[in-house]
């Protein structure tokens, strides 16, 4: 019909309320005792002169109608009546499963957004948004165990923010962690999306490339200095140089290693760019 009106005070909440479909089988008549009708009006104009009208009910609750008309007055009983309220309780009950149905789409979604949420509380860092420390490590043996069977190369790239202590003291420790989420863009920034970025806490960090040869650990780790290093981190007004100390464990293709020989090598080398100056890599072969 393309016609809409406010159900409130109409006669169609009648219907509703008692269940009963209507018949109207004059409908020319009706116009004539209900004036204002303008829906009667309408489908006088379109020829119809009889009407039945059945409500729908889903659950106890009004859900619409079903209308049905036809040209010839009065040919509506009793019997289409019954017919036809049977047809709406199937209706409805279609209605009812439909309901159903997109209420546990529903359901699931949120459930999934809530799991979604969960894992990511439990294995995020919530201050840089890496991977925490317990999920790096169990990353990092995940892939070595892919490395071996797979016979490549991986590299364990440990990362460790230069006199962080003595920034934090100076700026304050909110500015401090406005620091470190800012290393931690302009390394991601120089990642590979294969690449796994996690902090293993404080101001360290660890890369893991996998494959990943020496050749590709001294790129990766030239390209995160140079990112943190090259341009001051603009924090409260202030200018700050933040350079960053790397240092790398390289674990040859099929040789195999266990989380902690690699983060212990990985920490040896760091040790080693911070005693030589800070502001550098370094790296040691596991072959
Ligand atoms: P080095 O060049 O030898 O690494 O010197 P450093 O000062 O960076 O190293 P140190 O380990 O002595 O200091 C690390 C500091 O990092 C200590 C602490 O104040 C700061 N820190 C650790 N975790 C956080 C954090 O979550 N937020 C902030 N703002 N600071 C942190
Ligand atoms: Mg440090
Ligand atoms: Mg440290």
């Amino acid at each position: 019909l393309g016609y809409s009106a406010p159900l409130a005070g109409s006669s169609l909440e009648d219907v509703l309320r008692t269940g009963r479909p209507r018949i109207l089988n004059d409908l020319e008549a009706y116009l004539a005792a209900h004036p204002h009708s303008e829906s009667t009006r309408l489908i006088v104009a379109e020829g119809m002169r009889a009407s039945l009208t059945c409500p729908l009910v889903v659950k106890g609750e009004p859900a619409g109608f079903l209308f049905f008309s036809c040209t010839r007055p009065g040919v509506y009983t009793e019997v289409h009546q019954q017919l036809f309220l049977q047809i709406a309780g199937q209706l409805a009950m279609i209605l009812e499963k439909g309901r159903l149905y997109r209420e546990m789409l529903r359901l699931n979604e949120r459930l999934q957004e809530t799991m979604d949420s969960l894992e990511r509380l439990a294995t995020r860092d919530s201050l840089t948004g890496l991977w925490n420390r317990h999920s790096i490590l169990e990353l990092l043996q995940r892939e070595l165990a892919r490395s071996r069977r797979e016979r490549h190369a991986l590299a364990a790239v440990m990362l460790d923010i230069d006199h962080f202590k003595p920034i934090n003291d100076r700026i304050g420790h909110l500015a401090g962690d406005e620091v470190l989420r800012e290393v931690t863009r302009r390394v991601a920034a120089t990642l590979r999306a294969a690449d796994v970025f996690g902090r293993l806490g404080g101001e360290e960090f660890l890369v893991i490339l996998s494959p990943g040869d020496r050749q590709t650990a001294l790129e990766v780790m030239e390209r995160a200095r140079l990112a943190c290093g090259s341009a001051p981190i603009e924090i409260d007004h202030q200018s700050l140089e933040v350079t960053i100390s790397l240092g790398a464990a390289v674990v040859e293709p099929g040789r195999g290693s266990d989380p902690s020989e690699v983060l212990r090598t990985a920490d040896r080398a760091l040790y080693r760019a911070k005693e030589s100056g800070r502001n550098r890599s370094e790296l040691e072969v596991l072959s």
